[in-house]
Formats: C-alpha cells, structure tokens, sequence
C-alpha cells in the first residue's frame, strides 16, 4: 500500500544486466542528487550476505533475505539508489522509479571483455541482454509505471540519462 510510504526523498531502483553501466550512472547520480549509492555487490562482500561461492556462475550466492534485512530501514528514510543486476527480490514498496539500463550487444560483449569475462559467463549475460530479461523482471515485479528502460551505450547516454533522473528526483514528491 502507499499509505505506509513515509520517506521525503526518493529510492531508485538502477539494474540491468552486468556491463550496462548501473555503477557509472547510480554514482553520477547519487553525486548530482546528494542521495545515497548502495552498491549490492559490494555491500554483499563486506558483510558476507551470501551462502558462499557459486563455482559455476563464478559469483557469490547472494542471501536475499539478509540483504533486505540490512536495507529495510534506510530504505524506510529513503534517498537509496539501489544498484544491482537483479530486482525480483526487494520489496516492490521499496522504490519510487526503477531504471533498467540496456546496452546494444557488440558494445556489451566489448565491455564485458574488457572486464575479464569468457566463456559461459560471458555468453549467458550477453543472452540476458538479448533476452531483455532485467526490463521482464521488472516489469513483473514493480508497477508498469514506475518502470523506465534506458539506452547506455555512450557517455552521452550516460550524461543524458544522469540529467532526466536528476530533473525526476527535484520534482519528487512524498505521497500524502
Ligand atoms: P555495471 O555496474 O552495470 O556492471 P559499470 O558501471 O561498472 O557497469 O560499467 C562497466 C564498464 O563500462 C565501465 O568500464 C564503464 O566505464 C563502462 N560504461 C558503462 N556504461 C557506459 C556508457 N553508457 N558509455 C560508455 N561506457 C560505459
Ligand atoms: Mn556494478
């Protein structure tokens, strides 16, 4: 229900697929906003909120339920942008907008190299991409009208993409 959202800023979802630009651009826009960043991944590192590692996907198995418990209550205050390549698991109540990145798939592949990535775990986030499975997940998971698909492929992208969501958290208003 909305009735129960009391925060004076907004919570921003920022997720699709790894290589996107979710990092980049939630730390743009946490500095051009003054709200806060939270990096799942790394949050997830530092206070061990996983069941270990996953050989396979060569990644930490995340503890949904841990990772909620520790963000509940600044979430609650508001002023997050949540930044992870996942969003089936939050609260829907938690977020006011929710940006799904997405990157043409040569620009990806590059970038996704250039990180390191082979193999297995490099085509099955390339497919993630073609597949559009972030911006269904989303779709499924919050209310079509808070959902928001945008192009990162360039920088300008990124400043663009930085200036709109910057101009949406200044016109941001608590529900009453
Ligand atoms: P994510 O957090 O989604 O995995 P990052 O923000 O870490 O993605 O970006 C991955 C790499 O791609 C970084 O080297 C970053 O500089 C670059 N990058 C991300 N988005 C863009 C973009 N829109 N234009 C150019 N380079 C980008
Ligand atoms: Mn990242």
């Amino acid at each position: 229900m909305t009735q129960d959202c009391k925060r004076n800023r907004p919570n921003i979802l920022v997720t699709g697929t790894p290589g996107t630009g979710k990092t980049t651009t939630s730390s743009a826009l946490a500095e051009s906003t003054q709200l806060r960043h939270v990096n799942i991944g790394e949050l997830v590192r530092e206070k061990n909120l996983h069941d270990g590692w996953d050989d396979e996907l060569d990644c930490h198995v995340i503890n949904e339920d841990l990772v909620c418990d520790e963000l509940e209550d600044i979430m609650e205050q508001g002023g997050i942008i949540v930044d992870y390549h996942g969003c089936d698991f939050f609260p829907e109540r938690w977020f006011d907008q929710v940006v799904v990145l997405q990157t043409d798939n040569s620009v990806l592949y590059d970038r996704l190299t250039k990180r390191g990535y082979t193999g297995s775990k490099l085509t099955n986030n390339i497919e993630c991409e073609i597949f559009q499975v972030l911006l269904e997940e989303a779709k499924e998971s919050y209310p079509e009208d808070i959902v928001v698909a945008l192009k990162s492929d360039t920088i300008e992208d990124i400043t663009r993409n930085v200036a709109t969501l910057t101009e949406w958290v200044r016109n941001w208003q608590p529900r009453s």
